[in-house]
């Protein structure tokens, strides 16, 4: 029967057991086509954890403590500068005075309510505290995202560092050095007459 435009109705399912069977089978049909199709397409997926995809250069993920390369020394100076800017307030560092340089007596970091803000990361003087490549701290139990000293030392160790830390952003956002000379010189000789 043709409908109004002059295309043939198809018969509402119920109507007809033929013509819910040819309806079927041809949404089966369909169905199996794009499986069909997908099984010859490359997979787009990859099997983690056996398999990591390289992580984007501007990637930022779990927060790790680090040693300075030359003398191995802890970079933490314990100013607790990271702890000040922290919104949610999930840092808590002890200094320990020391007679050429400070320390970190005790440094915990909360990763169960990091906001991933690099708030932290941007203040740091040192690079002691750094972003890493890395996310992959999954777990059911959020004792175990409560990070102390030693625990952030070897997360440093273990994952690649952010190319983000915290010299080379405060350097990236401070005014060029030629435009901070001549604001200071223009300062300096004063409103023209
Ligand atoms: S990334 Fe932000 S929320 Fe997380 S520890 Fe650093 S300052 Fe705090
Ligand atoms: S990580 Fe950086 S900002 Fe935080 S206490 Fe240590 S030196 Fe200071």
């Amino acid at each position: 029967m043709a409908n109004e435009s002059g295309n043939r109705a198809r018969p509402a399912l119920g109507q007809s057991v033929w013509g819910d069977l040819v309806t079927v089978g041809r949404a089966v049909g369909r169905a199996m086509r794009v499986s069909f199709v997908n099984l010859l397409r490359k997979p787009v997926t990859v099997h983690y954890p056996d398999v990591k995809r390289a992580y984007p250069d501007r990637f930022r993920g779990v927060l790790a403590l680090t040693y300075d390369k030359e003398t191995g020394e802890e970079n933490c100076i314990g100013c607790r500068l990271c702890e000040y800017v922290c919104p949610p307030q999930v840092i808590k560092v002890e200094m320990l005075k020391a007679e050429k340089r400070n320390y970190a007596k005790t440094f915990t970091l909360e990763l169960y309510a990091c906001e991933f803000c690099e708030l932290c990361v941007q203040v740091c003087p040192t690079d002691a505290i750094i972003m890493t490549k890395s996310f992959d701290l999954a777990t059911a139990d959020r004792r175990e995202l409560l990070l102390d000293k030693d625990r952030l030392h070897a997360i440093g160790q273990e994952f690649e560092p952010s190319w983000a830390v915290g010299t080379g952003l405060r350097a990236m956002q401070a005014p060029a050095k030629a435009a901070r000379a001549e604001g200071a010189h223009a300062k300096a000789e004063g409103p023209e007459e």
